[in-house]
């Protein structure tokens, strides 16, 4: 995914991510209720001797899910296995992991939506009695085991929370969901990473580059560094808002932070599609693009800031994005 804006992580980024991403709940910005609520819970499961509850983070890629899981058992004083949804093919893989845990340690499983059935059926009394059923052996010879786990954390995350059945929903205690950043908590960001890699960056250079990452921290910190390349080599080195601006320009990241599959959305849906209601189907056929991806990354940031609305017969386009586009907005259409 070739993005400037794409939220998701790419190999060259890991490295680097690993020098900024926050390890304790303080250095953790932004998401204030959840960062109380949890600071609440690790400490009484601290002071009780106890594993932490069970813990599910949902919210779009990008905004802190893999993070916040380090930084509770960073917390917790505990280690951190971590695995995906997808990875776990088998249920023997599940157990492997869970038999290797130390008491309290968390196991993090991302895309959690995406374990199969049969894994998630080891899971049930995994999470609920801290035990497992294993089967040996096979046909009229195989029987089934238990085998008592250590009491641990899991921690699960996923986009949306309608992914998960209902029966995996119930099985955690604690529920979390991360919102968009604001502009003001991505400007600290961006000045804490800047001040880590030693990147000179003035006040108005963060607040331009904060505007622009679409409430994402992955987005804020790749700007970042894009922007830092362009000042090296146009500019002076210091990031300003001007340079700041001239570098988005290049990278063709407009003013709102959309990029060119954004506005082909929005113009799709107002050209193509008269402003809807759209169907997420039809739309992804004509952009030719994944649906999943138009549901996961594009749209959830673009309804946020009013730009799309999402009915029961599909997406329509607002007034503000008819203006956006530099259209006149359509009779009927909603703010
Ligand atoms: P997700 O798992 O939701 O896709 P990550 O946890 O990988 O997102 O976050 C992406 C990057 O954004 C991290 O490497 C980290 O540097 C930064 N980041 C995320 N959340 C925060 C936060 N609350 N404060 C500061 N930086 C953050």
């Amino acid at each position: 995914d070739s993005r400037i804006v794409s939220p998701a992580a790419t190999r060259e980024e890991d490295a680097i991510e690993a020098s900024i991403r926050p390890k304790r709940l303080d250095e953790y910005l932004g998401q204030a209720p959840v960062r109380e609520q949890m600071q609440i819970y690790i400490e009484a499961a601290k002071q009780r001797g106890e594993a932490l509850d069970h813990v599910l983070i949902f919210g779009p890629p990008g905004l802190g899910k893999t993070t916040l899981s380090h930084v509770i058992a960073n917390e917790l004083g505990v280690n951190l296995r971590q695995t995906s949804g997808p990875v776990i093919e088998k249920a023997g893989d599940l157990a492997a992991l869970l038999t290797n845990l130390q008491p309290h340690d968390v196991l993090f499983i991302d895309e959690i939506h995406r374990l199969s059935p049969v894994v998630e059926e080891v899971l049930y009394p995994a999470m609920e009695d801290y035990q497992i059923d294993i089967m040996i052996g096979e046909g009229p010879a195989a029987r089934s085991i238990k085998l008592d786990l250590p009491p641990f954390t899991l921690i699960g995350a996923t986009t949306r929370a309608g992914l998960l059945t209902a029966p995996l929903r119930d099985r955690f205690g604690i529920v979390q969901r991360l919102e968009f950043y604001s502009a003001e908590e991505l400007t600290r960001i961006v000045r804490r990473s800047a001040q880590i890699l030693g990147i000179n960056c003035d006040a108005e250079g963060a607040a331009e580059i904060a505007k622009r990452s679409r409430g994402t921290p992955r987005i804020a910190n790749r700007l970042l560094r894009r922007v830092r390349d362009y000042a090296q080599v146009k500019a002076s080195g210091a990031i300003t808002r001007e340079v700041a601006d001239a570098a988005m320009k290049m990278l063709k990241v407009d003013p709102e932070g959309f990029d060119d599959l954004d506005r082909r959305m929005l113009n799709t849906i107002i050209q193509s599609f008269d402003g809807g209601p759209v169907g997420v189907e039809s739309l992804a056929a004509a952009l030719s693009e994944e649906r999943g991806t138009l549901e996961d990354v594009i749209e959830p940031y673009l309804i946020q800031q009013g730009y799309l609305v999402r009915t029961a017969r599909g997406r329509m386009a607002t007034s503000k994005a008819y203006r956006h586009m530099g259209f006149k907005p359509k009779a009927g259409a909603s703010d």
